[in-house]
């Protein structure tokens, strides 16, 4: 079956991230996107559906019903789309609706009417009943019906799966304009706000969400992104934040309470995950934070708090875990932490103070960190990928659907993008040092232009165009001895709470320099007048073959020579 299409003309278009955990639709006023909350004024809205005589909730509603409706609550489901029952992991519905083989596809049993028997809904249908509300919310805002969507989806959403969300999304009458990569919607979000700056940068997008960590590497490069490298982990993320603490105040409820576990009631179970989930919000913001569940366990009610030094102490595996997730990326990418202009913080988790104050710890003053800890101006990171969506749906919903599909099918990532950067080598204090033109990975075709002074008293000048690449060089400092002569003693609080213990080593000096590689042209522009210019004009094809023509500038005539592929 085709897809759904609406003409331009008829089209109301909106922004979707859809998560396993939370949801988030945008649509743009005058060019700029507008987080929409729902009918319950959220704007995270939890991705849960919940049937209870046989009305349905969602949201935050629905979520409330796993203390008390579990196993007609269905959660964490949208990775189950375009799979089969063997390859997913149902531990996130573990205390609510349980997944089943469906055939090729996965299906719930609830029960969804108030009478007669429960119904088996397959995930598409469960996917379709939760685009439509969320897709509700939005016309109910707009004051028109919503027909058409930008939605995002993980880079690793694997074609099949993007078939049944398409096909989700049209059963639920949206037309889907365009899937947009995640790590891409959250760099959008940034690059379109007013005061952005675009210019080439390599970035580095850490989606730090509830049951995945998906960390990308992008390449700005004259406005086209490309993908250089991708991490998705499943181990690092919200839920695991929330198991810490959940194990952390039932250890204290169980020291007040006689070892009464509340783990192994699945009421209380529900009631500890609900209500560690808002500590570990509250631990954002506040460097203590209260947690307060009225009868935990055997009828006991139970009140506690918590410090964010304690938490970060008790979580710090999970946080060093995160940090690993973005060294790996970027290694990955055979990039070093000194070749990342920017690292955009997406995902509920990314609010989190210690994930954003580590990655200050690792990269160079020069790499700005967009979370909220770091930088009063950053966005909302769990507002990013629907924004980004939004701007996108924005762009493209005045065209044809044909005409999107074609311009926009070749997905971002499959770009060909040069290796090296390529440059000129300048005579600075006689020594040869290469000055970039064109940055690595550049997506192709390109072109650059630059000017070269010549001589003050004019003459000729020698261009000799090169590959470059950066390389790393550490200088170690010489050991400093201490004035009273003694030694350095080692830190004596080995506290779990020291993070900053490396600190006190001299640190090594990491600086990244050029080095100038093969030769690609070279050639004299003989007699420019005093005070003259030389042109230099690089153009790589989209066969990566490289054109260089240099001039006087003003001038006449002037050197071209082609080097192939
Ligand atoms: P996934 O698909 O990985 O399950 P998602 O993309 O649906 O997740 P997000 O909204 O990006 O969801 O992230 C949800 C996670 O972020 C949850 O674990 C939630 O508890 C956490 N979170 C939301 N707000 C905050 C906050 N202020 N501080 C800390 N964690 C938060
Ligand atoms: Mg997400």
């Amino acid at each position: 079956m085709p897809a759904k299409t609406v003409s331009p003309e008829e089209r109301v278009a909106i922004g979707i991230s859809f998560g396993n955990s939370y949801s988030s639709i945008a649509c743009t006023v005058d060019g700029s996107p507008v987080v929409i909350a729902n009918e319950d004024g959220d704007r995270q809205i939890p991705t849960a559906l919940s049937y209870v005589d046989g009305e349905e909730y969602t949201g935050n509603q629905a979520k409330a019903f796993l203390v008390r409706n579990p196993k007609n609550t269905v959660i964490s489901f949208k990775d189950f789309l375009g799979k089969e029952f063997k390859s997913i992991d149902p531990t996130h519905c573990h205390a609510a609706a349980h997944p089943e083989a469906a055939g090729e596809s996965i299906s719930f049993t609830v029960q969804d009417q108030a009478e007669g028997d429960a119904s088996k809904l397959n995930v598409s249908e469960i996917t379709t009943r939760y685009l439509r509300r969320l897709v509700q919310s939005a016309s109910d805002y707009l004051g028109k019906t919503v027909n058409s969507a930008v939605i995002s989806v993980p880079t690793n959403f694997s074609e099949k799966q993007r078939e049944a969300l398409i096909k989700a999304a049209n059963d639920a009458d949206i037309e889907v304009l365009q899937l947009i990569n995640e790590p891409v919607s959250s760099v959008l979000a940034y690059d379109a706000r007013p005061e952005a700056e675009v210019k080439d940068k390599i970035i580095v997008v850490a989606d730090l969400g509830g049951s995945r960590s998906d960390v990308a590497v992008v390449a700005s490069r004259g406005g086209l992104y490309t993908i250089l490298a991708t991490v998705h982990d499943y181990e690092f993320h919200g839920l695991a934040l929330d198991k810490v603490l959940m194990d952390h105040f039932a250890k204290e409820f169980m020291k007040k309470n006689k070892d009464v576990d509340p783990r192994e009631d699945s009421k209380g179970l529900a009631k500890l995950k609900a209500e560690s989930e808002s500590t570990k919000k509250a631990l954002s913001i506040g460097t203590n934070a209260s947690f307060s569940v009225e009868s935990l366990a055997e009828g006991i009610d139970f009140q506690a708090t918590i410090n964010r030094l304690r938490y970060e102490t008790i979580a710090r595996k999970v946080f060093e875990g995160i940090t690993r997730l973005v060294e790996g990326a970027i290694k990955k990418a055979e990039l070093d932490v000194l070749d990342i202009d920017e690292i955009i913080l997406s995902g509920g988790t990314s609010h989190t103070p210690r994930i954003a104050n580590n990655f200050r710890a690792i990269f160079p003053e020069s790499t700005a960190i967009q979370a909220p800890s770091t930088n009063p101006n950053a966005l909302n990171p769990s507002e990013l990928q629907s924004r980004g969506a939004a701007l996108q749906a924005s762009l493209i919903q005045e065209y044809e659907s044909e005409d999107i599909e074609q311009s926009t099918h070749p997905a971002v990532g499959t770009v060909k993008h040069i290796t090296n950067a390529i440059g000129v080598v300048s005579i600075v204090n006689g020594e040869e040092t290469f000055v970039p033109i064109i940055a690595p990975e550049t997506a192709v075709p390109a072109r650059r232009t630059i000017h070269i002074a010549a001589p003050k008293e004019g003459g000729d000048v020698l261009v000799k165009v090169v590959e470059g690449n950066t390389h790393i060089k550490v200088t170690k400092p010489e050991p400093t001895p201490k004035e009273n002569g003694k030694k350095d003693e080692d830190d004596e609080d080995e506290d779990d709470s020291d993070f900053d213990s490396e600190d006190d080593e001299p640190e090594e000096h990491r600086e990244k320099v050029w080095k100038i590689g093969a030769t690609l042209a070279e050639g004299a522009i003989k007699g420019i007048k005093k005070g003259g210019n030389v042109e230099v004009t690089i153009t790589v094809a989209g066969d990566l073959g490289v054109t260089v023509t240099t001039r006087e500038v003003g001038g006449k005539g002037g050197i071209r020579g082609t080097v192939k592929a």
